[in-house]
Formats: C-alpha cells, sequence, structure tokens
C-alpha cells in the first residue's frame, strides 16, 4: 500500500529484457538483499515474463550511480539547504561530477512523480495564486524569472516555469496548471489573483476560456521609493462578490517566495550565487517542489488532534504536508520513496 494515491503498476527495469517497462508482465516480490554500501536492506522483484530478478533501485534514475540511498538521501537535503553542487561534494566527498549526477537524476524523478500523481487525480483547487521572481542567468545583465503557481488552501506547490517575463513563458505554466484541474465540473469558478503584470490576464484568456470557469484579480501595488503606498483591487473577471474570504491577496504566494528565496541559493539576492546554468537550476527547484509538497509538513496546515485542557502529554496536533491536505497522499514521504516509487517513463 502507498502512502500516496497513486495507481503505480510494477515493471520490468531491465534494459535489455524483452518486457522492459511493459505493463502487460507479472511481478512479485522476491526476497531482499543488501549492499556492502550501506547496509540497508533493498526489494527485490521479480520479472516472471523475462524470468529474471531486479532490484528496486530500478526505479530510480540512481541505479548504478555508485552511491548509497544515505548518500543520496544528503545530496537531496543538501541541495534543499540551498547548498551548490560544489558545496555538496566538498561535504560528502565525491567528485562534481557524481553529485551534479545524482542531482538531475533525483530532481527528473521528482519532475515524473509529481507529474504523475497530479495527472492521475483531477485536483480540487479552489484558489490559485501566481507570482514570478526574479534571478540572474550566466550574468548580472541577462535577469531569468521563475514563475510559480500556487495552490492557497492546501499551501501546494503546484508548478513553475522558467524563462523570461513573456507571455509566452506564462502561458507554458498556466497550460500545465490547466492539465492539473483535469476536466471536472467546477461548483464554483476557480479564483486566480496576480500582480498587475498583464501577460498573466492574456494567459489565462488564450487558455483557460472555454475549459475551466474562471475569476480574475489583480492586485495592483503602488510603490514610491521602495515603500508601499496603495494596494488597488482590479477585478478583471467577476466582481468582489466572488472572491469570499481570505482571498483579495497575494500574501500566500509572497509568503511562499520568501521560502523559495531562503531554501534555493540560485534565487538569493545581493549574492554571486545566481544561476550559471538553467538546467541546474531546474534540478534544483523539482528537488525543492519535492521536499515543499511531500516531505515536509506545513505548520499552518496542522490540526488539532485532541481538545485543549485534555492531557498535557497526549500528542496535540496532526502534521500535514501539503500534499496531505491536498488529498493526494496519507502520509509525509520521503527521500527514499521518491527513489523506489515505480513511475513509468512517458515519452
Ligand atoms: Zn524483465
Amino acid at each position: 500500500m502507498y502512502p500516496v494515491k497513486i495507481e503505480s503498476k510494477l515493471f520490468c527495469t531491465r534494459h535489455d529484457c524483452p518486457y522492459y517497462h511493459s505493463l502487460d508482465n507479472h511481478i512479485t516480490k522476491d526476497g531482499v538483499y543488501t549492499t556492502k554500501n550501506d547496509g540497508v536492506v533493498r526489494q527485490m522483484f521479480k520479472c516472471w515474463k523475462g524470468k529474471h530478478r531486479f532490484s528496486e533501485t530500478g526505479y530510480c534514475d540512481l541505479f548504478g550511480k555508485h552511491g548509497s540511498f544515505k548518500e543520496y538521501e544528503q545530496m537531496c537535503k543538501l541541495s534543499c539547504y540551498g547548498l551548490s553542487v560544489d558545496q555538496i561534494a566538498d561535504v560528502l566527498l565525491k567528485d562534481t561530477r557524481t553529485i551534479a549526477t545524482w542531482q538531475r537524476s533525483a530532481s527528473q524523478k521528482a519532475n515524473r512523480f509529481h507529474e504523475a500523481l497530479c495527472l492521475s487525480i483531477a485536483l480540487t483547487v479552489l484558489s490559485i495564486q501566481m507570482d514570478e521572481l526574479w534571478s540572474y542567468l550566466k550574468n548580472k545583465n541577462k535577469t531569468l524569472w521563475v514563475f510559480v503557481g500556487f495552490e492557497v488552501d492546501a499551501r501546494f506547490w503546484l508548478n513553475f516555469e522558467l524563462g523570461s517575463r513573456t507571455t509566452h513563458t506564462t502561458t507554458k505554466l498556466v497550460t500545465r496548471l490547466k492539465d492539473y484541474l483535469g476536466k471536472l465540473t467546477r461548483m464554483t469558478p476557480l479564483k486566480v489573483t496576480t500582480d498587475k503584470l498583464a501577460a498573466y490576464k492574456n494567459a489565462l484568456q488564450s487558455v483557460f476560456t472555454g475549459h475551466i470557469d474562471y475569476v480574475y484579480l489583480q492586485i495592483v501595488k503602488k510603490r514610491v521609493k521602495m515603500r508601499l503606498i496603495t494596494v488597488k483591487k482590479c477585478f478583471v473577471k467577476g466582481t468582489e462578490d466572488d472572491f469570499k474570504g481570505k482571498t483579495q491577496n497575494t500574501s500566500y504566494i509572497e509568503r511562499f517566495n520568501l521560502t523559495l528565496r531562503q531554501r534555493v541559493s540560485y534565487l538569493q539576492r545581493k549574492t554571486l550565487g545566481y544561476c550559471k546554468k538553467k538546467a541546474n537550476f531546474k534540478a534544483t527547484l523539482w528537488l525543492n517542489l519535492y521536499d515543499y509538497n511531500y516531505r515536509c509538513p506545513h505548520k499552518s496546515l496542522r490540526q488539532p488532534t485532541v481538545l485543549p485542557g485534555v492531557s498535557r502529554f497526549q500528542k496535540k496536533w496532526t502534521h500535514r504536508t501539503p500534499a496531505m491536505a491536498m488529498g493526494l497522499a496519507h502520509a509525509a514521504l520521503t527521500w527514499r520513496f521518491l527513489f523506489v516509487v515505480p513511475i513509468p517513463v512517458t515519452h
């Protein structure tokens, strides 16, 4: 039983097997083994049609990459604390290229896992906030923008897109969001809040129209010399009545941006840590997405388990990750889970 609501069928992972990645195959558990490397028990499987055994490490791109699960996990954690590949290599006493390969493999798996999970179930999303963060690419003359889509109620990081600050990049992000929302008929229109960038309006219009019923609010902030003067609400689509409760703002995404800037060294301001290679940036973001959505409990999502004053020694709170609040998972996931969960590669 998986802690996530995903129907993942086991498949054969051996490249030279004629039933490689075939779902029409019978796979069963077949004993365990430990490696000299880390002494952690690993599961073996049997591919019945191909008549051979294979290890659960086949389900991650880290298979045969000369590291232990512990080292892979450490690499992921350090990446999410904002360390660069060089720094991680130094801490783990490995070659920089080794760490780069591990990071790429783990982030590709995180990407595949997130996409597969979000596309397998139509997500129940009531309100979305979008924003963009700037950073540099290669040198300080070239800016690179990170567009982020964020679900408000579950604090779920839906997706991101790297590129220039144009309608093109925004459309790519909005299209991903549209795919995640699925064909589910909506009870209430989807609430979208962004800042005043015109690209959002164009992207939403071209992508959502005819597919998703939405209302759209722009928060227009006016600053003079970095100081906030006025905040104006501009209802582009829909009226004030459509935005009930705490949804007439971009506060949630702005708080999330802070989390991101804190955790992704490429986004830290006034440092030399900006991105030199777009692929590395993407890899770090995917690892952070997994860490944020699936692994770490979010403080504001916790729920009280006992009535106040019952007992001092009882557990007071149930901690939840954004994915749990979203109804995608039953428990907080681990890095190890990401490595071994069977997600087929789709081409
Ligand atoms: Zn096989």
